[in-house]
């Protein structure tokens, strides 16, 4: 067999990749019967903020690589090189031993973090949500009687998709014929204002009050932990009201449970800050990070946790239980940190927070002008690089609109050269969202390239 060198595979040899992906290929979250009437998409080469397809043709990707994870664009030269060195000097001990990148990214991004000291390397934003989630059935064993084991998630919110994570899964249709899942995971209601569940002023407060009355249901001392995105990500882009987050704190300090932020989408630098939490006043016991840790440039993930918890794992040698006892073969493996180290001095030294600041608002105002021209905008949110834009088809009865015409108005970007995205199709009513989260590179012209598109795009699809 003749094994082409991938980085010269384009044009001429598109037929036979095509034809090869259709032969062997089973895709991501994809219904392989849209692949009989259209090519799969295959991406050979990327640059700043766009992608080439295998045909050559260029887009500008405004979802960072599908799903928010190239934060700081493609063709890092210095990432690689960082990667390829580490791979030479040292490419693999398991993590029972340290590694030197390892030692020096936890230094650097703990100084980012205050309030947290330890962290805990994985592979993906699933498995170091796993590793909470085990942590607090532990610290629930040694130091509860086994009592607080409950774990509370938020509807809409995604987490991963091991079946503990589903299990944690606010989007039904991810869960869905996958059970039984594992029991002690409870949800509590989304907080999406534009939605409104209850017609109160203080809507922020009222949502959080939602988590205390399950809470109170579920008995306060069974529940163990509270695990929220900051900015629900895939559900809708969703970023809670004022007041949410104050009360939420309060609620995890009365009941004494332990609040994980998961960061998977937001860390690191998605909207501006570090990390989503930091918009927020919120101080939380673990934060999970993977997508934007190394910009895919390498696979990692981190748990990160206070010193509280880390104590309440300490050697006991009456009890040869006591420490956590979980590994993952490939988790910090060198390359990973390598990356992650080169990523985290990209955005300090090119001032990447700024630009996501100064160019999120750019993105804002054009999305909400948008939202005068097109009656189809019912609803523009989020912070930073992060946003979507709510598709209904009736702004006063908030019907959304059918799926279909939504999954055309990125069709109709992509004809344009532009890469959008729109979120899960979970729960009904839900896949109607466009979700715009370019890499913390973008440039003002960039931005107005993105949301030139969809003007154009949402003309077309609506008139
Ligand atoms: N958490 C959030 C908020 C996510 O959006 C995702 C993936 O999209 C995950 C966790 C799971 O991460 P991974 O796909 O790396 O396992």
């Amino acid at each position: 067999m003749n094994i082409a060198n991938p980085l010269t595979a384009r044009g001429n040899d598109l037929t036979h990749i095509i034809e090869t992906d259709r032969a062997h290929i089973w895709h991501h979250l994809l219904q392989h019967k849209a692949l009989e009437t259209t090519d799969p998409r295959i991406i050979v080469e990327g640059k700043g903020i766009r992608v080439w397809d295998a045909a050559g043709r260029e887009f500008i990707d405004a979802v960072s690589g599908g799903v928010w994870t190239v934060n700081v664009g493609y063709g890092r030269e210095s990432i690689a090189n960082a990667v390829r060195d580490q791979l030479i000097q040292m490419n693999y001990f398991a993590q029972s031993a340290g590694s030197i990148p390892g030692s020096l990214f936890a230094e650097a991004l703990l100084d980012k973090m205050p309030g947290l000291s330890r962290i805990y390397y994985a592979n993906s934003g699933s498995e170091a949500n796993e590793k909470v989630f085990k942590m607090v059935r532990q610290i629930s064993a040694r130091h509860h009687g086994g009592k607080k084991w409950k774990i509370l998630y938020r509807e809409r919110d995604y987490h991963g998709t091991t079946l503990a994570n589903l299990a944690a899964c606010g989007q039904p249709e991810r869960a869905a014929l996958y059970g039984p899942l594992p029991a002690g995971f409870v949800e509590v209601p989304h907080c999406l204002e534009y939605r409104k569940q209850w017609d109160v002023e203080d809507y922020g407060r009222r949502a959080a009050d939602a988590i205390e009355e399950v809470i109170l249901r579920e008995g306060p001392d069974e529940v163990g932990l509270l695990c929220l995105e900051p900015i629900t990500a895939g559900g809708g882009v969703i970023t809670p009201p004022e007041g949410y987050w104050e009360r939420v704190q309060e609620i995890c300090k009365k009941y004494n449970i332990l609040l994980h932020i998961d960061e998977v989408v937001c860390g690191l630098g998605r909207t501006g800050e570090w990390f989503g939490y930091q918009n927020f006043d919120i101080k939380p016991d673990f934060v999970t990070m993977a997508k934007g840790v190394a910009s895919g440039y390498a696979a990692i993930s981190c748990m990160v946790t206070t010193e509280a918890v880390f104590d309440q794992f300490k050697d006991d040698p009456s009890d040869p239980l006591s420490y956590f006892r979980d590994i993952s073969t490939f988790g910090g493996c060198a390359a990973g940190p390598a990356a992650a180290l080169e990523n985290m001095r990209i955005i300090i030294d090119e001032d990447l927070l700024g630009n996501t600041k100064r160019m999120g608002a750019r993105l804002t105002a054009n999305l909400k002008a948008l939202m005068e021209k097109h009656e189809v905008i019912g609803d523009v949110r989020g912070i930073g690089l992060f946003q979507g834009a709510e598709l209904v088809a009736d702004r006063k009865t908030k019907e959304p609109v059918d799926e279909k015409l939504a999954q055309k108005v990125v069709a109709e970007c992509s004809a344009q050269g532009v890469i959008i995205g729109v979120t899960n199709r979970s729960l009904p009513g839900m896949n109607n969202t466009l979700c715009l989260s370019p890499a913390l590179i973008a440039t003002a012209d960039d931005i107005d390239a993105i949301t030139n598109a969809i003007d154009v795009a949402l003309t077309r699809v609506f008139g």
